[in-house]
């Protein structure tokens, strides 16, 4: 299945998935509206121990989206109102977002610039006597430097809650990003490496208390059918979402390896050229949810792929701290110099598992011949 060669070449789609799957899909989706079962029912627990046993992680709590997963892992690890907690500048706002719905402080701490996750030293500077809990960022797919993260909070009693909405099936020393720490939020939002057909997430954890917890804050705090023991949220991952993602869930390992196929000959077409590659740092697994090259002629790399139908992104543009909604966090600019020059420098190119070898040598050549006009 050769594509005509001028065809522009998507940043990511799930067209292609979705024809491939369409028949499964659907008998999935009949099944659940033959059902009439729509909340918290079958569908919803045989995804969760499903993929616990892919991760592997003791439990899942299968929630509506992956803030909210964020959320309720900060809520179930005993995180809130007074506490600060920690993280990355250089993320999806959501991630922000979910540590403010847990009613805590988000304080942000600069990046290693090779792998764009929390740099431990970065994050010993943040920390106050009102720190409780960090939550390190696997973006794009690569694991934060996990072990100095737990070796810091062993010695002064703090929480980890992992965001791990980049990275299913990412690993850091034979272990599943996301089951490091005390709890792990994941996002199936439709464009992570698994998506659902509309919003979902999951809290993934070893400690059975934090999974009751959790089970039990995501739906409102419901202790039985008349008591809430607890003010929690709405935030259920439904019978629908469930029933499509289980039909993905087996798929998922031979995706990933796919994905590291493409990033693989992207890495060996582009060796000799000027833009830097991402890197995979030693005893990790990247899952290239993302695979993002750092330019500093970024903006004029972006324009000429577009004018030449090659569809780019950038992840993220601005960085958490600039943005007007979050300016109550405190952070001008040049706060974090790090992640600043990454938000002007990184390009995120094409990459999904259906994405073809013929495509990713297009958007190459396309980038050799940039560099050759930009020398
Ligand atoms: C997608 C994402 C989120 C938010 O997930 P939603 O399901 O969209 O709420 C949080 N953090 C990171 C790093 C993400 O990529």
């Amino acid at each position: 299945m050769s594509e005509p060669a001028r065809a522009p070449i998507p940043v990511f789609t799930t067209e292609r998935q979705h024809a491939e799957l369409a028949e499964a899909l659907r008998a999935a989706a009949e099944r659940v509206i033959a059902s009439n079962s729509y909340i918290l029912g079958s569908e919803g627990a045989a995804f969760e121990s499903e993929f616990a046993e892919w991760l592997p992680a003791r439990r899942v709590v299968g929630t509506a989206n992956g803030a909210e997963a964020i959320q309720v892992a900060l809520m179930a690890c005993g995180v809130g109102p007074g506490d600060e907690v920690i993280t990355a500048p250089n993320t999806s706002p959501y991630t922000v977002l979910g540590i403010l719905a847990a009613g805590a402080r988000a304080v942000l701490a600069d990046i290693d610039p090779t792998t764009y996750t929390l740099d431990p030293a970065a994050i010993e500077r943040a920390l106050t006597a009102r720190t409780r809990a960090i939550v390190p960022v696997h973006l794009y797919g690569h694991p934060a430097d996990m072990q100095p993260v737990l070796d810091l909070a062993r010695m002064r009693g703090l929480r980890v809650i992992e965001d791990a909405c980049q990275a299913h099936g990412s690993q850091y020393r034979g272990r599943p990003a996301g089951a490091l720490g005390d709890a792990g939020a994941f996002s199936f939002y439709p464009t992570k490496n698994l998506g659902a057909l509309g919003d979902a997430g999951a809290v993934v954890t070893n400690d059975e208390g934090v999974a009751l917890l959790a089970a039990r804050l995501r739906n409102g705090g419901r202790e039985n059918r008349d008591h809430h023991a607890l003010a929690g949220l709405n935030s259920r991952l439904d019978e629908m979402q469930a029933a499509l993602l289980r039909v993905k869930l087996p798929r998922l390992q031979a995706w990933n390896a796919r994905r590291r196929a493409l990033a693989r000959r992207y890495g060996e077409r582009l060796a000799g050229a000027r833009l830097e590659l991402p890197r995979e740092a030693p005893g990790t697994t990247h899952v290239y949810h993302l695979f993002v090259v750092r330019c500093a002629q970024r903006d004029a790399l972006r324009a000429f792929l577009a004018a030449r139908g090659i569809g780019v992104g950038v992840h993220y543009p601005i960085p958490v701290h600039l943005h007007a909604g979050f300016r109550s966090l405190g952070y001008g600019p040049g706060a974090f110099p790090r992640a600043e020059q990454a938000a002007r420098e990184v390009l995120s190119l094409p990459i999904f598992p259906e994405l073809s070898l013929d495509e990713v040598d297009r958007v190459c050549d396309a980038i050799v011949e940039f560099e050759g006009g930009h020398a």
